[in-house]
């Protein structure tokens, strides 16, 4: 059997992509300010900026967009959205938002007090940003070899047990209002979190009376690395073993940008009936009436229908499978990836790719640059340009452990021919990767998200 899998779909409609010659993009990057979040996208030939809402939604969720109900109050795609959530997750409560971040934003400024602490494997940048906001102390306890680009493990987004429990005595169970777990976990590769560490951490939740959340945005890419990867889950179903995985959490926040197939909507499903009812109290001052939060009766028919196809075997084999082939193409050609390959997006390893340029002149952001010039294709720098601040006290900067350039892989959206072009234009990259230069911030660089706004130039 050949390694890829072709697409489980055939193309109904489609959208045109142009390309453009060297010398636009050369004056589109020049107008950007090297900042490739400024450049329109139809001057993209293929754009792995993001996973996150650009996903191509099926036949069948159109055909459920023309089923909207827009009653304000209980229209029918609510009651669809809240079985469906609630046939998945095993939870007894739903909360429809807008996006994942509206989720995070509720349950943590409606359950955190000043200092508590909120463990996870990785927090993703906007629920980290969403607890210290509510005056809360994100803890990132991802296992060691989750931290080492280098290091096979198959469950790299495992969270490290033993630290914590320390953490847990350290600060006592008062001040932890739940522990969460990135399933994959984003931040750290797009890597899985096996059953058995969940087991795990539940267990010790259980013994400490602290409840387990999700951060679910990838629930269904997760469960299909335990299925291939983990002993006993070779012949379940990926809708056992995601409802195995919810059984044991006592509740969820949730992109619906990513698993469930949409370009907008989320939510937080629990079990917790208090708290459901300050959560619904909030959400109609923020979001909207708790049947809709933020969507239109259309979106949340294609949620409900998104979250079933996201399970579908043929689909997830098929979505796994291509981000490792190109994973596998870039490391035959001998360019630096993280090992293994995640779920939705292949991590170049910048600073191996470009060992010449000093963290100090951004590597990934280089390459980032570089790859939209030569062949038009979007990516974006996870390292030293959206990470390295200055320590405000000591004046010192602090640079993070890796500087990746992720391309990320829009769901049902690129065919393999297109993965091709991407992995021979990386390979050109790399055999001319010594000509290329490092850069430097000229605009804006003070700002926390200083990745969405700077501009940037060439170091000669
Ligand atoms: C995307 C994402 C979020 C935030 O969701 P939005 O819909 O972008 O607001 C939270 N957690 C993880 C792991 C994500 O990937």
């Amino acid at each position: 059997m050949p390694q890829y899998i072709p697409e489980p779909f055939r193309i109904k409609v489609v959208e045109p992509i142009k390309k453009t010659t060297r010398e636009e993009r050369a004056q589109i990057l020049k107008t950007a300010g090297y900042n490739v979040f400024n450049i329109p996208s139809e001057k993209v030939y293929i754009d792995l900026l993001t996973d996150s809402g650009t996903g191509a939604m099926s036949d069948n969720q159109w055909a459920g967009m023309h089923l909207g109900d827009e009653s304000y109050a209980h229209c029918r795609n609510w009651f669809h959205f809240e079985e469906t959530v609630k046939n998945i997750t095993g939870l007894k409560h739903v909360i429809p938002t807008h996006q994942g971040r509206v989720a995070e934003n509720l349950l943590f400024s409606t359950i955190l007090k000043e200092e508590m602490v909120v463990p996870n494997n990785n927090h993703f940048d906007t629920t980290r940003a969403n607890i210290l906001a509510n005056g809360g102390i994100p803890l990132d306890m991802v296992i060691e070899e989750g931290k080492d680009p280098d290091i096979y493990h198959p469950f790299k987004g495992n969270v490290n047990v033993e630290k914590l429990e320390d953490t847990i005595c350290k600060y006592g169970q008062a001040r932890i209002p739940l522990v969460m777990i990135t399933v994959t976990n984003n931040s750290g590769g797009g890597q899985p979190v096996s059953m058995e560490n969940i087991r795990s951490v539940r267990a010790l939740c259980d013994k400490y009376g602290i409840p387990l959340f999700f951060d679910a945005c990838r629930f269904a890419e997760n469960a299909y690395f335990i299925k291939m990867r983990e002993a006993g889950y070779k012949d379940k179903k990926v809708s056992e073993i995601v409802r195995e995985m919810f059984s044991h959490v006592d509740g969820c926040t949730m992109s619906a940008k990513k698993d469930a197939l949409v370009n907008i909507g989320g939510f937080i499903a629990l079990n917790d009936d208090s708290l459901t009812g300050r959560l619904k109290e909030k959400l109609i001052l923020i979001e909207g009436y708790f049947t809709y939060g933020g969507l239109a009766g259309r979106d949340l028919e294609a949620v409900a229908r998104g979250l079933v196809e996201a399970q579908d075997e043929d689909y997830l084999a098929y979505r796994i499978g291509q981000a490792k082939y190109l994973g596998d193409c870039l490391k035959d050609a001998g360019v630096p990836c993280l090992k293994p390959t995640g779920g939705h997006a292949v991590y170049v390893n910048a600073r191996k790719f470009l060992d010449h340029i000093p963290q100090s002149e951004f590597p990934g952001q280089s390459l980032v640059v570089n790859l939209y010039l030569h062949s038009g294709i979007r990516a974006t720098e996870i390292g030293s340009y959206m990470f390295a601040h200055k320590d405000p006290k000591t004046g010192e900067i602090n640079y993070p452990d890796m500087d990746l350039m992720r391309l990320a892989l829009p769901r049902r959206v690129y065919t393999g021919g297109h993965l091709d072009y991407v992995a021979e234009s990386l390979k050109e990259l790399y055999a001319i990767r010594h000509s290329m230069k490092g850069m430097r911030i000229v605009e804006n660089g003070e700002l926390a998200l200083r990745h969405f706004v700077a501009r940037l130039e060439f170091v000669e």
